[in-house]
């Protein structure tokens, strides 16, 4: 059934849905797919993969969450292909990005207009087709690419991290060590385009758990959302702190909406305090585990279970680095810094992605200690061996749990063709997260565009958490070495009474 011996998290999952139990495996929207389901669906689409891809190129699985992305995520596994998941939320220009980057010959998914895709209803009748009811190859190799994850690029464009299946396998096999699940309720937040899906998507299915989704218009329909939260019966939950923040806001979100609720795993950005207290009042006997990494690093690659009572005043902590990791803090000509003392944070060791796709390069990806490396661009520290985050070196931001390069929105601005200069910042809170996104724009002389219209346009740009408020203005104001004065910039928003109305 496996290739060579090494055993790997495959071959795990494979036993799994062969035992083709009943319980469930899957449910979104009110509807539940048994293990037995999702084995045969995963089987249908396995052997279409087989006839359809000899050539084991990566494979696009386009869609929202619904029952077909999972099962094709396995099988594209099975099959040795790469997976590369696009949320239909995702606006068309991106999607086609995706595609003149992946080029790939099988695309699953109703993705209209640009590709021959095989549509949803096609999908459903291959994983319902009963030809090849077992599979008796697991294809993909340790080396191989399992996932290709776009995430936000510095140059407008989406740029591919390239994780291989071994990656998977150790970031799987080290977080199930410590989140112990067995035939759990785990919740999923995350659309699965995105890296903080992946705990979630795997941890569940390894442990023969039922993996809850929490679906689409819950994030704008809280009533929905807690609805599904109370039928659930969540017993590990996968979320962004930006996510907690959110259902901390309403007072029901505590021990008798998640009554089987007893671990929540963290990850993705700065997690507070606050929130971890407010997390032990509401639910008592619970453990809250922080996370951290980037989708660079598979995931996360450091962990840190919190205490009942931490303390408001204090950072909470990243924790200590999985087994197989190691992690650098170094200074700008890449020499280790002292315990205590900031600097860029490099992770070396089983973790670090195999790349950029198209891009083999990037320097961001190298070898440090005599291993291959990922310098992260964050800043942090180490105390004692424990890790510390503090903040990032470039223009990268996290805004509501989602990673989001400011050029990006830049340069998808300037190719709107009416924007003589476009900066792009983030409004924060005190404690330094992001409020919102607002563009100052110069607009070129022959343009009469509103902002209301700009940033209509832009929404057919980029995903919608991307698109930031639209404020033109006539000059920028500039710093006495002649850079733009960002301060000044965003005091003149909170001056004229955050007029945010245009989007
Ligand atoms: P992503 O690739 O979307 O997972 O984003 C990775 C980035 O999120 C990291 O490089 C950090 O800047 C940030 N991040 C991830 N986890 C944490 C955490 N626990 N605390 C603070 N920042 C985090």
């Amino acid at each position: 059934m496996k290739f060579g011996h090494e055993n790997m998290i495959l071959d795990d999952i494979l036993k799994v849905l062969k035992r083709k139990s009943s319980c469930k495996a899957y449910t979104v929207q009110g509807q539940s797919f048994s293990y037995a389901k999702l084995y045969r669906f995963v089987c249908g689409l396995y052997a279409f993969l087989l006839r359809q891809n000899p050539n084991k190129r990566p494979v696009v699985v386009y869609g929202h969450k619904d029952v077909m992305m999972k099962a094709a995520f396995l099988a594209c596994s099975f099959a040795g292909a790469a997976y590369v998941p696009i949320d239909e939320s995702t606006p068309m220009t991106r999607v086609r990005q995706i595609l003149d980057a992946v080029k790939p010959i099988v695309v699953l998914g109703d993705i209209q207009e640009c590709f021959p895709a095989v549509s949803s209803e096609q999908c459903r009748k291959i994983m319902e087709s009963s030809d090849n009811a077992e599979i008796e190859h697991i294809f993909l190799q340790p080396d191989d690419i399992c996932y290709i994850i776009f995430t936000s690029g510095s140059t407008g464009t989406p740029k591919g991290v390239k994780v291989t299946y071994r990656n998977v396998d150790s970031c799987i096999r080290w977080l199930s060590g410590i989140v112990g699940t067995n035939r759990e309720v785990v919740l999923n937040q995350a659309d699965f385009s995105f890296d903080a899906s992946v705990a979630d998507l795997y941890l569940s299915v390894l442990s023969e758990s039922e993996h809850y989704i929490l679906s689409a218009g819950s994030y704008t329909d809280l009533g929905l959302l807690f609805h599904e939260l109370r039928e659930s019966g969540g017993s590990v939950a996968v979320f962004t702190p930006s996510f907690a923040d959110l259902l901390l806001l309403d007072k029901s979100f505590d021990r008798s909406l998640l009554p089987e609720l007893k671990l929540i795993l963290f990850c993705g950005e700065k997690l507070s305090a606050s929130t971890v207290k407010k997390l032990y009042e509401r639910f008592g006997n619970i453990r809250v585990i922080n996370c951290y990494g980037p989708t660079e690093c598979t995931y996360a690659v450091t962990s840190c279970e919190l205490s009942y009572e931490p303390d408001i005043s204090k950072e909470i902590p990243l924790g200590y680095p999985k087994h197989d990791v190691r992690i650098y803090i170094v200074d700008e000509d890449l020499r280790e810094v002292p315990d205590g003392q900031t600097g860029e944070i490099i992770i070396t060791g089983a973790s670090v992605a195999d790349g950029y796709l198209n891009d083999p390069q990037n320097a961001a990806f190298m070898t440090y200690m005599g291993e291959r490396a990922y310098a992260t661009g964050d800043l942090g520290r180490k105390e004692n061996g424990v890790l510390y985050f503090s903040s990032r070196k470039d223009r990268q931001i996290k805004y509501k749990g989602f990673r989001i390069e400011l050029s990006d929105i830049e340069k998808n601005i300037y190719e709107l063709g009416y924007v003589e200069k476009a900066v792009v910042l983030p409004e924060k809170f005190s404690d330094g997260r992001v409020l919102s996104l607002i563009a100052f724009l110069i607009l070129r002389e022959n343009t009469s565009k509103t902002p209301s219209e700009i940033a209509r346009e832009l929404r057919g740009r980029l995903p919608a958490y991307m698109c930031p408020v639209i404020r033109t203005v006539k000059e920028l104001p500039l710093t006495e070495n002649g850079k733009c004065d960002e301060r000044k910039l965003l005091r003149s928003v909170r001056d004229v009474g955050k007029n945010h109305t245009n989007n």
